[in-house]
Parts: C-alpha cells; structure tokens; sequence
C-alpha cells in the first residue's frame, strides 16, 4: 500500500530495527537503561535545554507538560486548532483540572500576540490564573516563523508566563528553516518531540526542559502511567531516528513540493502545500469515490472536503507518480 494519511505509518527500517535489537537495556524507572540515558542526553543537547525525557506517546508528553506547568485552577492558551487543545481527549482538564483558553490561529499558524493579551485573566479570584503559552510548531504543515517565537517569548517573559512548544513536527520545522534545533528551542521554556513521525520510530515522545522541570515531569509521567522498564529498545530506534533521518526530511518536503505541482498540472485542486503535507480541495460529492478509488488502486488517503496528504519515508518519488497518475485517471471517469 502506499499510505499518505500520515507521517504516522512510517515502519521501522532494517537498520532501525537491527539498532532496536542490539540495544543495551536497563530498567529505566530505576535510571538504569543506558540507551534511555543517551536519547534524553542527546534531546537535551539537541534542543539547548538542560534534560529531556522519553516518554511513549506525544500526547502523553503534552499531557505530562501541562500538568508540569499548570496547577488545578491555572489556564494555558492554546491554538482552537491545536493537537493538545482539540485532539488529546480534553486529557489537561480531565486529569489536570486544567482550563484551556484557546484562540484562533493566524493563517501562518502563529497565535497572535495581542489576541493573546486580550485572554490573559487578571488577577481576580473571578478568574483562572493564566499560566502558559502553548505553540505548535509546524502546525498543520506551517512553520512558524523564528521572528514570531522571539516576539512570543519576549511577550511571555514580560507577562509572566511559561512558553511551551508542542514540536511533534518541530525537525520538519528546523530542517525548512536550515537552522539546528537549539535555533528554535531556545524561544520556548519547554518543548514536546515526536519520534514515531516523519522521524521513523515506531514509538516515543521527547519532552525537554530545565533540570527541574524536568525532575518533576518524571514524577507526572510515573503518575500517567509512562515509566517504562526496559525501554532502550524503543529508545534505540529514537536515537537511530535522529541521528540518520532529521536532514532527510528535506526530501519529504521537496516531495510534497513535487506532488503539489503535479497534482496542479493535472487540474487538482490543490489549496496549498507547507513542509512534508499537502491539502486539496474535494468537491464533497466526490470524497467517498475518491476514497474507493485509491483503495482499489492501493492507496490510502484521509480523504475529506481537504484532503490531506502526508509524505514520508515509506513513499518515495515513484509511490507518488503512481498516486498522480491515479487522480488524473479518476477526474477523467467522474467529470
Ligand atoms: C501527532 C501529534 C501529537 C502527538 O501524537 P501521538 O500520536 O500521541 O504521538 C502531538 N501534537 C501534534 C501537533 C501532533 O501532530
């Protein structure tokens, strides 16, 4: 099949898994994993930040994030669009006791700052207490621009708050950028990374942070259930992930590029295209014909009124001429 719903579906390669099983392993709630140690260390020393922790999914270590910087009571604002606002089960205000404020996001993807200013409570008992800026970055495939981080972090240390990245994405976001990561990071007080993405591994989040943030986000990921014993296995394939696959993301989004420009050429609708995704149109009465085509034809699409497509590892130049030349076909039999 070839599968563009998602960076999601990527599977471990050869030498990822050949990593997985030679992995040196320890019990990890004991401290004791020392591939563990090294992703984390090798998180920390990626992003700037002083720790990183591994945890299984991204939406527990946004979870695990949120609990860290917000008490019972206390707010973050947050993209309406965001993942850990709309996608994480309400998983902040379930176990946490924690308000989401979210707002709408400017077509770039950014949280407009004086939007932002207008939803900061003040300090009246009336009130939860605003406590953190949550950005997402690249949200829905867009970058945000390293100008706007330094205005949003110029603004959270005037206001008083914390600012969190949720970066499931944030390579695709360094590799566009050309910048290392730390270039990024070094606007945020805590940053999320996803492993089980564009990057290839089959599982695990990064959460980095101070020292003592991070100290006290192991104690919420205890609680949340994500201390894992011999983990190394999976810490090993996060480690292949970022040493082998975070340049090769350039080839993601210059295949997305591609894809775009030839799905035009062949009068697609395509609305735009940003990093490794690409979004086009679909007349609503062609969405489930569509969806049947393609899985005929093995392929596998989140087929909708914006149909998203996700390049990735698992499909190369070829998978996505043969997706091209299926659309075009399917136009031809429809209209
Ligand atoms: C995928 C994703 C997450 C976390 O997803 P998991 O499936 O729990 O790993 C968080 N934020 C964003 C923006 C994502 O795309």
């Amino acid at each position: 099949m070839i599968d563009l719903r998602s960076d999601t579906v990527t599977r471990p390669g050869a030498a990822m898994l050949s990593a997985m099983i030679s992995a040196e392993t320890g019990d990890d709630v004991y401290g004791d994993d020392p591939t563990v140690n090294a992703l984390e260390a090798e998180a920390a020393r990626l992003s700037g930040k002083e720790a990183a922790l591994f945890l299984p999914t991204g939406t527990q270590a946004n979870l695990v994030a949120l609990l860290c910087h917000c008490q019972r009571g206390e707010e973050y604002i947050v993209g309406q669009q965001a993942h850990n606002y709309k996608y994480e089960a309400g998983g902040a205000a379930v176990l946490g006791s924690i308000q989401p404020q979210p707002v709408t996001a400017a077509a770039d993807g950014t949280l407009p700052l004086d939007l932002v200013e207008q939803f900061i409570k003040p300090d009246d008992f009336h009130f939860a207490i605003t406590r953190l800026l949550s950005l997402e970055n690249t949200h829905n495939g867009k970058v945000l621009p390293l100008s706007y981080l330094a205005e949003a972090w110029a603004f959270t240390r005037q206001r008083g708050l914390a600012l969190h990245i949720d970066g499931a994405r944030i390579f695709n976001a360094a590799v566009a950028l050309n910048v290392g990561l730390e270039a990024i990071a070094r606007y945020c007080d805590t940053l999320t990374i996803c492993l089980s993405k564009g990057l290839g591994a089959p599982v695990g989040s990064l959460l980095c942070g101070s020292a003592d943030y991070i100290q006290r986000a192991r104690r919420w990921r205890k609680m949340t259930g994500g201390a894992m014993r011999q983990a190394g296995i999976l810490a090993a394939a996060g480690r292949y992930a970022l040493e082998h696959n975070v340049a090769r993301l350039q080839e993601d989004h210059d295949n997305a590029a591609w894809l775009a420009e030839a799905l035009q050429k062949r009068d697609v609708n395509v609305s735009r295209q940003d990093t490794n995704m690409v979004f086009v149109r679909v007349p609503e009465a062609d969405v489930a014909p569509l969806k049947a085509w393609m899985h005929e034809r093995g392929i596998l699409l989140s087929t909708g009124p914006v149909t998203r497509l996700v390049t990735h590892l698992d499909v190369d130049r070829q998978a996505l001429e043969t997706l091209v030349s299926h659309w075009q076909a399917f136009l031809r039999a429809r209209h």
